[in-house]
């Protein structure tokens, strides 16, 4: 149908469109769901893996965009990892139906308390930690790496060498839960089951073991029976009409990117889980074309959630390196966020490259101290981030101190294999921010300036969280929609 009515649409099929998705179908609401990227599970195409990027490696691109070593020609197809490129940063993004669960590395973080609370000063902490975070980890399926599992498996030297380094230089170390079921790897390890996390399989989708949000949230709004996901559209502007309902222009595309039908569909109740980026886009570009109302603080408080790569050559290269074989699956972190002078978090990452390369890669997380914003450049037809080096200084005065502390007691270089000075600063996995909550959205996600039109994903989160963010963004949006369905938003 080009033409098409709907009560209630939600836009995006990530944690924020997977949350409101569920709870809506299960209120019996009729809901209908428009994701651009492709349904790769009813599609029958598998991922590929990191050694043999695919058709599911860099969306509509020639060339694979990996954080690093992109050797690789593609066909352009609609693949689930996107790379947006700004000045002076890069931010990637999962498509597909799924949203970024498809291509993370699962990292199923809750933040600090403290820190939740100097965010989010008006939510209530209490009812978060004892019963939002909780209901997410039970339906994400949340689980843990058995330590036995962890201490013999030789995929997970690389974690064994970084921790034991780690309390080498003085820093504390932390296991990190994942949605990834560990008793599958166990069989994975034991050749009982095809593998995944220990096929070089993440960024570019998991075949198997991964629990994404199409094997949880989305699954169960589905057998409702009240939800249809419609892959492949695209969601072009938005316009609201005199009766404060709107109407969506959509491009249903093809898996070369190519336009096969212009659609436009009208509902009353509109939800923008798009992702930071693309209900930001949505939201401008509408604007621009259309005098599309958006509030002030739309674009404002934008930030990368601290993120900061960095690595070090030279790991142990006389026994045995970080090993050969690594797991996809992180388990391991290093917390110094306590730390008054240099508070971060980094990620003990794998670099699964088929060889042992005796390099360790790290994702920080620091606070953001300097924020950016998202504005819209109607000229050129895309959206521009203020964002630059000066926003960064804390970040890499942290790296900085965190590799030469290893360095210093382990030994190893800064790793310029695989940055060009040794920091990747320009690298973000964790959009957040430019929708923030209770400011251009009332305290469930409302958008100001708007009674029809909610946002409900990771621009709710002012541009920080001090951990890997989905366990958050997926626990506000429980609390917004179940606020915004007993207060009859829905009705
Ligand atoms: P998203 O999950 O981004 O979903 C938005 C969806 O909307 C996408 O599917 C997109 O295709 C669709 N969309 C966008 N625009 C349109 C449009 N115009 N029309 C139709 N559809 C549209 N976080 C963690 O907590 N732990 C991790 O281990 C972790 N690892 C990561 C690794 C990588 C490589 C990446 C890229 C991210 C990682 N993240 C991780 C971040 C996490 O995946 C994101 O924070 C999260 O997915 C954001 O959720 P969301 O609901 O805001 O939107």
């Amino acid at each position: 149908q080009k033409d098409r009515e709907a009560p209630i649409i939600i836009v995006g099929s990530g944690y924020g469109g997977a949350v409101s998705a569920l709870r809506l179908s299960e209120a019996g609401k009729k809901v209908v769901m428009l994701e651009m990227g492709l349904n790769w599970e009813k599609s029958g195409i598998p991922f590929s893996n990191l050694l043999k990027p695919g058709k599911s490696a860099a969306w509509l691109k020639k060339k694979s965009i990996a954080p690093f070593m992109n050797l690789f020609s593609l066909t352009p197809f609609t693949a689930a990892l996107d790379r947006l490129d700004y000045e002076h940063i890069n931010v990637w993004v999962g498509r597909g139906v799924g949203g970024g669960s498809i291509v993370n590395g699962g990292m199923a973080v809750t933040p600090k308390e403290s820190y939740f609370k100097e965010i989010f000063p008006d939510l209530d902490a209490e009812k978060f930690y004892n019963f939002y975070f909780p209901l997410v980890h039970k339906e994400l399926k949340v689980n843990v790496i058995d330590e036995q599992f962890l201490k013999d498996c030789p995929y997970y030297k690389f974690t064994r060498v970084g921790e034991e380094e780690a309390h080498k230089a003085g820093f504390k170390t932390i296991r990190v839960p994942n949605v990834y079921d560990f008793k599958y790897m166990e069989k994975e390890f034991r050749n009982e089951v095809p593998r995944s996390a220990l096929n070089t399989e993440v960024i570019y989708g998991n075949n198997h073991g991964k629990n994404s949000l199409d094997k949880t949230y989305l699954k169960k709004a589905l057998e409702t029976g009240n939800l249809e996901i419609l892959d492949l559209h695209k969601v072009d502007h938005i316009k609201l009409n005199e009766d404060k309902s709107y109407t969506l222009a959509i491009q249903q595309i093809d898996t070369a990117g190519q336009t096969i039908a212009d659609k436009t569909f009208h509902c009353k109740k509109l939800i923008l889980s798009a992702g930071t980026m693309g209900t930001l886009e949505l939201l401008l570009r509408s604007h621009s074309l259309h005098n599309f109302p958006v509030h002030e603080l739309v674009g404002k408080n934008w930030g990368n959630n601290g993120n900061f790569m960095t690595g070090r050559n030279w790991v142990k290269p006389l026994s045995g390196g970080t090993g050969a074989q690594q797991s996809t699956i992180p388990v391991g972190g290093v917390d110094n966020w306590d730390d008054p002078e240099h508070p971060f978090f980094t990620e003990i990452a794998p670099l699964p490259m088929g060889m042992d390369v005796a390099t360790a890669l790290y994702l920080l997380i620091n606070r953001v101290d300097k924020k950016g914003e998202v504005t819209y450049d109607s000229a050129q037809t895309k959206l521009t981030l203020n964002w630059d080096q000066s926003h960064t200084v804390t970040m890499k005065e942290n790296a900085n101190y965190f590799i030469k502390k290893m360095n210093k007691a382990n030994g190893g270089t800064r790793s310029h294999f695989l940055f060009n000075n040794g920091f990747g600063a320009d690298i973000c996995y964790h959009p957040l921010g430019g929708c923030v909550l209770g400011q251009a959205t009332n305290q469930y996600g409302k958008l100001k300036e708007h009674e029809n039109l909610y946002v409900l994903d990771g621009s709710l989160i002012p541009g920080t969280i001090g951990v890997n963010p989905f366990v958050t963004i997926t626990a506000i949006a429980e609390f917004c929609i179940e606020n915004l369905i007993r207060t009859n938003e829905f009705a």
